[in-house]
């Protein structure tokens, strides 16, 4: 069986009275083309259902959306703070802290980075302007398959390992960042203005995330082809580890 990949989704609305649980299908086709099936977890509210995703899934993939609420790093919003999705925080914060204890592969991209960094206790600049150093356009006008700013990876990181160049070229759409990284997470990558974009937690087998949004960029890029075949191979050996378990 391939690998099953959880994909959270994100709260759309096609009008205030019709509220819609969703994703954009290039997180879908982007594990697809690396070997594994996506499924979409919605935002549900009791934490059985959460359980019962667990124990479905081979991966988790954190996905983008709007901004993290302030509240979950102790802080208070700043005016420059822009639209919260407090359905998606409950169920990433959820997921995450009971996929580090089961070390359940993760990899989570754009808004997905700052939720992993800020449920294992680190925080985020509510907007990237309130970093002292950021001077860089992060918010990219570029279609997204298109690079716009470069990133530099760090020696010994596994995102360095996967593309294989220290200096790498992505795609960037966001407002938010890590500000300070969780304890005992590595800065794995940054733009030349300071700003992180990538952490990694070596503590897991997997615990990968991104600022950049790689779903978009994947095809005729073989390095960011390899993120993903990394990350399905990562939940393809913990299928394995609990199969082996439960014969036990
Ligand atoms: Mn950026």
């Amino acid at each position: 069986m391939r690998p099953i990949i959880g994909i959270t989704c994100t709260s759309t609305a096609s009008s205030e009275s019709s509220p819609r649980n969703g994703i954009g299908a290039s997180y879908i086709s982007a594990i697809e083309h690396a070997g594994g099936t996506p499924i979409l977890l919605p935002l549900v509210r009791k934490n059985s259902c959460i359980a019962d995703f667990l124990s479905i899934i081979d991966g988790l993939l954190l996905s983008g959306g709007v901004d993290v609420d302030p509240f979950l790093y102790g802080e208070e919003p700043k005016p420059a703070m822009g639209r919260i999705d407090v359905g998606k925080d409950q169920v990433e914060m959820w997921l995450i802290n009971r996929s580090l204890e089961m070390d359940l592969p993760i990899l989570g991209i754009c808004r997905g980075i700052q939720m992993l960094n800020v449920a294992t206790g680190g925080t985020l600049y509510q907007d990237v302007s309130m970093s002292s150093s950021a001077i860089l356009q992060h918010r990219q006008k570029a279609p997204g398959s298109h690079a716009t700013h470069t990133i530099s990876l760090r020696e010994g990181s596994r995102l360095l390992d996967i593309l294989g160049q220290s200096a790498f070229q992505v795609n960037s759409f966001h407002h938010q960042a890590v500000k300070e990284p969780a304890p005992g997470v590595m800065v794995s990558a940054a733009t030349r203005d300071g700003v992180i974009e990538g952490i990694e937690d070596t503590h897991y087998s997997f615990v990968v995330g991104v600022q950049f949004h790689p779903e978009l960029m994947w095809q005729n890029n073989p390095p960011i082809t390899t993120l993903f075949v990394t990350f399905v191979s990562e939940a393809k050996a913990y299928e394995q580890k609990r199969e082996a378990l439960s014969k036990n």
